[in-house]
């Protein structure tokens, strides 16, 4: 089962002060099944990341907003091995250094072929980004699309962040540095105000 919106709060210390929409989803896809919901609050929102990296940048996007109170949004993947689903991941900054993270399901398609299962393991060569989903294989210096992989995706992985990604996340909080309201979208589809209705809400 995968999520269509998720919602959370975080502090100034990345202390999840509240969750919602399909946290539990959410939490089962990205991170151990200790991340449900009613386990989670004060907790690290970073505890729940695997990856130093993606933990890192996500870090950095929430510290982006804090700093300047203006929001950021990025383009994700998470996928299953059947389907690919975009992601919207929009970060805005609430009174008492307070950040609310709306994660959008923007899109969603079937992998033809399917890709393989894959599991999070600490010792495998092959990589995952954890933004785009493609794969390093082990020892090799590009990354592959896995839009493209189908039965060749590695079926134990550890989550990095491609180049790629990096490059989009430092370009991300670049724009809002410098005064931008929002960031372009990675596929250049920009995105209706839906997400920013919903977080009137808040
Ligand atoms: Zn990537």
């Amino acid at each position: 089962m995968k999520f269509q919106q998720v919602y959370a709060v975080v502090d100034s210390e990345f202390r999840l002060l509240w969750v919602g929409g399909e946290w539990d989803e959410f939490a089962l896809q990205n991170a151990a099944q200790h991340a449900l919901a009613n386990h989670v609050l004060s907790t690290s929102l970073l505890a729940h990341i695997a990856g130093d990296e993606t933990r890192r940048l996500t870090a950095r996007l929430v510290e982006t907003v804090l700093q300047t109170k203006r929001p950021v949004r990025v383009q994700y993947r998470c996928d299953s091995p059947s389907m690919a689903r975009s992601y919207q991941l929009t970060i805005q900054p609430m009174k008492d250094e307070r950040a609310l993270m709306v994660h959008d399901l923007k899109d969603a398609w079937h992998f033809s072929p399917p890709l393989n299962i894959w599991h999070y393991d600490p010792n495998a060569r092959d990589c995952k980004c954890s933004f785009c989903g493609d794969i390093r294989f082990g020892g090799a210096p590009d990354w592959t699309s896995c839009d493209d992989i189908g039965d060749r995706h590695p079926t134990h992985v550890v989550y990095e962040v491609c180049t790629r990604c990096q490059d989009t996340v430092a370009e991300a909080v670049r724009l809002v540095l410098e005064g931008n309201a929002f960031t372009p979208a990675l596929d250049s589809e920009e995105v209706p105000a839906s997400g920013q209705s919903r977080d009137q809400r808040e």
